[in-house]
């Protein structure tokens, strides 16, 4: 790594260039000598229509192109207006409303709310617990505010929800912390395409509550960054009564993103929303949630609250945008199914796999295998214990084509 000229490490691994983009910049420069047709770049964590276009719902522009100038220039509270925190309340749990405290604080995206809840839930120098397969912002979030990241094994050997280690782990981190933040992406996590199963959910709940002393503090943020994009919205909003009423020290956030749900990637609209039986624990969350976004990002854009707040109070609307969304979510979903079809009828040994953006092939030298792919027009993301493939921005027949390529490479390489 450089050294630093001016500026200050602080304890942080800053790389030269950011991974994913710097392979996407390959595939690019592969494009531009060899032409598209040459490529296949599934490093972008975008839906990209099949001619590799970004695909936005044109029911949620309509409604940007016909905002006020004030809805976009004038400042929005902190925490967000109070018809968009309703709104998003109604968007993250859907038809399973909460019978608990709920309050929701806006942040630029999910990325926002991972922020917020490592700054107020943990004390610095505490480790935050995610599974071995994760998103790597979270660990360059904790470490940015003086956290970092450790990591249970997602899967036993039979490729089930490892609750032995996640328990081992829950154990081990409340023995030295005073609190724990653990943050579970579901449904079809990034990178794998996991969802916890509604049998997966009881087994995680009754550790912590079981754990979780009563001098212990647990928060458990749960990522639904892809929620809208696993399949039925309310089947895969199951799990949400689960995290209703849980004993006090334990405090489910969730983290909810506009970002895939209504393609508004770059106008950074998100939410936090707290569940709990107590009004002061809800009072609190409001204002340290706010504090902190002041003394960061300060507020969010009003333009996306103000569409969120108009697709929410129309129903016709809400319907056409819920439309739209399924039409790509179930070409989405084509791609995923063909992707783990084609792997094992080829016999290509993936992480287990739902639904979603990613999925992930488990290999012992992921930066090698990356590389022998690149000679073949094959752009993926390696991570630390595998290969990740986003179904999301390569159309259905390079889904199919992937396996037997991936295959072939791993086998040389052994
Ligand atoms: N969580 C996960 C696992 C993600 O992959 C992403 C986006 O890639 C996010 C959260 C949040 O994204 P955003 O900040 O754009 O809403």
């Amino acid at each position: 790594m450089k050294e630093f000229i001016m500026a200050q490490q602080n304890g942080r691994n800053i790389p030269s260039e950011d991974k994913i983009f710097g392979i996407s910049r390959l595939a690019n420069e592969m494009i531009e000598k060899k032409g598209k047709d040459a490529v296949t770049n599934a490093t972008i964590g975008a839906l990209l229509d099949d001619d590799g276009k970004l695909v936005v719902l044109s029911s949620v522009v309509e409604v940007l192109r016909n905002l006020t100038p004030e809805d976009y220039a004038e400042y929005a509270p902190i925490g967000g207006t109070a018809d968009f925190k309703k709104s998003i309340k109604k968007a993250a749990f859907g038809k399973y409303m909460p019978n608990c405290f709920t309050e929701a604080v806006a942040t630029p995206g999910g990325t926002g709310a991972i922020r917020n809840t490592i700054a107020n839930y943990s004390k610095i120098g505490d480790q935050v617990l995610t599974s071995d397969w994760f998103w790597a912002t979270y660990s360059s979030i904790a470490g940015e505010i003086g956290r970092s990241v450790t990591t249970y094994s997602l899967f036993d050997e039979a490729g089930n929800f490892n609750i032995t280690a996640f328990e081992r782990k829950v154990d081990e981190l409340l023995s030295v912390q005073e609190s724990l933040v653990i943050i579970i992406n579901t449904p079809a996590h990034n990178p794998t395409g996991y969802s916890l199963t509604l049998q997966d959910w009881d087994n995680l709940l009754n550790t912590v509550k079981a754990v979780a002393a009563e001098d212990k503090k647990v928060t458990l943020f749960i990522d639904v960054a892809y929620i809208d994009f696993a399949g039925d919205p309310d089947k895969y909003r199951e799990f949400l009564p689960k995290l209703e009423n849980l004993q006090t020290n334990i405090l489910p956030i969730i983290g909810y993103s506009s970002s895939k749900t209504f393609t508004l990637y770059g106008m950074r609209c998100g939410a936090m929303i707290c569940m709990t039986p107590i009004k002061e624990i809800a009072e609190e969350f409001v204002r340290v949630c706010q504090f902190s976004a002041r003394a960061s990002w300060s507020n969010c854009t009003r333009a996306s609250m103000v569409v969120l707040s108009k697709i929410y109070e129309d129903n016709t609307l809400l319907e056409k945008v819920n439309e739209e969304r399924k039409h790509y979510c179930d070409l989405l979903l084509k791609r995923g199914k063909a992707f783990e079809e084609e792997a094992s009828k080829v016999g290509l040994k993936i992480v287990p796999f739902d639904a979603g953006f990613f999925a992930s092939i488990p290999c012992a030298d992921p930066d090698g295998a990356s590389k022998m792919l690149q000679e073949e027009g094959i752009f993926l993301v390696p991570l630390a214990k595998g290969l990740r493939v986003s179904v999301a921005s390569i159309p259905e027949e390079k889904c199919r084509m992937l396996p037997g390529k991936i295959l072939s490479v791993l086998n040389s390489m052994k």
